[in-house]
């Protein structure tokens, strides 16, 4: 058995209580140290301190929200560069903690890209709109508009993603439209433009020719449009001074033109007060003319059967609106298309 010597015992007696004389001092202190301070996170993002926070947690799962979602609706993706980063801290009860504002400048730091519609004409944009419906109508509204262009441009809608951008409103739409219209419109008339001078620079075969004004074959000629209303009759105009040498039909831009009867093409080219004319010799010396034309569909030459279209309806020359205007003569005189049709 150990003996301990009385001596022994006292030491570790005293010992015992410096022991326990530390431990109460120690709370003591650590709990006047609680009363005082609180454990706080310094947050920091790229080295610079944006404040105190009370919860790392709430913050970070807020960041995290906005990264999925942003905090509108159009946002397509939100991207953060920098982390923030956060250590924990004993701060005096009194210091300001600002979660509210630390996420606020966390946000801030993101970079933020929209989901928007482009409208793309030959694959260039042209304007923005933050919803597809808008940039849909933009598209169907400029493809109407070109529906008889001889050089249609290629209008499409396209998804994109900005940080900053312009969109159009509902109100701007004709505006907008108008906008887009006109260099292709521009586009088309100078390729129709080449086209009516090809046409133009043809040459009739004579002997075709010979042979239709010799031709005895019986003609019965037929309405040059499918449609349409008569806006202005052969003869003496209401004023009394000019005399109409044709009948005009007002039917809608770009409507075919049709042949009225077989025969060929002896002008297809700008002509003064008739705009793009077609002439159409026929058997037996009779001629159709076929004036105002936006466009034409043969070249002078061209063999036409009765039916087939020749040119499409225009405005061009002396004229107030899309319509044609039929011409019949005979050996050069012209003569009432009533009369014929
Ligand atoms: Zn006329």
């Amino acid at each position: 058995m150990l003996r301990v010597s009385s001596r022994t015992k006292l030491a570790i007696n005293i010992s015992i209580k410096i022991i326990v004389a530390m431990l109460v001092a120690s709370s003591l202190m650590f709990a006047l140290l609680l009363a005082s301070y609180k454990p706080v996170y310094k947050v920091s993002l790229d080295g610079e301190e944006l404040g105190y926070a009370t919860s790392k947690s709430k913050i970070q799962d807020n960041v995290n929200d906005y990264l999925q979602d942003g905090d509108s609706e159009n946002v397509g993706y939100v991207l953060m560069e920098e982390k923030p980063t956060y250590s924990l801290k004993l701060a005096k009860k009194e210091i300001k903690t600002e979660d509210e504002s630390i996420l606020a400048k966390l946000k801030d730091s993101c970079d933020v890209f929209y989901r928007v519609y482009a409208v793309e004409v030959n694959g260039e944009q042209v304007c923005l709109a933050d919803n597809m419906e808008l940039a849909q109508s933009v598209v169907d509204k400029v493809m109407k508009k070109q529906e008889n262009y001889t050089k249609q441009a290629t209008v499409r809608v396209a998804e994109k993603y900005e940080q900053e951008y312009e969109a159009i409103a509902e109100d701007d739409i004709d505006v907008t439209v108008a906008s887009i219209i006109k260099p292709i419109k521009a586009e088309n008339d100078a390729v129709v433009r080449k086209n009516n001078t090809y046409a133009a620079a043809k040459t009739v075969s004579q002997e075709v020719l010979t042979s239709l004004l010799e031709s005895t074959k019986e003609l019965n000629f037929s309405k040059p449009v499918n449609g349409g209303v008569i806006t202005s009759r052969y003869g003496w105009r209401r004023n009394g001074k000019e005399y109409h040498t044709g009948l005009d039909y007002g039917i809608g831009m770009g409507t075919p033109i049709y042949a009225a009867e077989d025969g060929v093409v002896t002008c297809a080219q700008w002509s003064g007060n008739y705009g793009y004319l077609v002439k159409i010799q026929h058997a037996g010396n009779y001629e159709t003319r076929y004036a105002h034309c936006s466009k034409f569909a043969v070249t002078v030459g061209t063999e036409v059967k009765k039916g087939d279209v020749i040119a499409y309806v225009g405005s061009t020359g002396r004229s107030t609106g899309p319509h044609v205007h039929l011409e019949i003569r005979y050996e050069g005189k012209h003569l009432n298309p009533e009369d014929f049709l």
